[in-house]
C-alpha cells in the first residue's frame, strides 16, 4: 500500500523523469538544415538577423520562429517544431519567408 508520504515523494521524481524524456525526444529530433532544398527555397536561417534581405525583403527585425504562428515549440526552448518542416525542429531564433506573426 502506498502511503501519502511515499506518494508525495514520487511526484517530483515523476516530473523529473518526464522532463528527461522530453529533453531526450527533443535531442532526437533532427534540425532543419538551411541547405535543404525546401529550407533554402524559403530562405530559412538559424539566426533571423542573417536573413537574406535582398532576396527576402519581407524580413523585418524582431521576426523569429518562436514568434511565428507555425512554430509550436515551448517558450524558452532553443528549437521546436514548425508546421512546414514536419519531423524536424527549427531554431527558435531562426526565420524563413513563410513567417506569419502569432495571433
Ligand atoms: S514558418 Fe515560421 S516557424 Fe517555420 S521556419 Fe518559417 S519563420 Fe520559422
Amino acid at each position: 500500500m502506498t502511503s501519502r508520504r511515499s506518494f508525495i515523494q514520487i511526484i517530483p521524481l515523476a516530473g523529473a523523469l518526464a522532463l528527461c524524456a522530453r529533453s531526450a525526444l527533443a535531442a532526437d529530433t533532427p534540425a532543419v538544415d538551411p541547405k535543404d532544398p525546401q529550407a533554402a527555397a524559403l530562405g530559412y536561417v538559424t539566426e533571423a538577423n542573417k536573413a537574406d534581405t535582398a532576396k527576402f525583403p519581407k524580413y523585418a527585425a524582431g521576426q523569429v520562429c518562436s514568434g511565428c504562428q507555425l512554430y509550436s515549440g515551448k517558450l524558452g526552448d532553443a528549437t521546436g517544431p514548425c508546421a512546414i518542416f514536419a519531423g524536424k525542429h527549427v531554431a527558435a531564433k531562426g526565420w524563413c519567408s513563410a513567417y506569419t506573426k502569432k495571433a
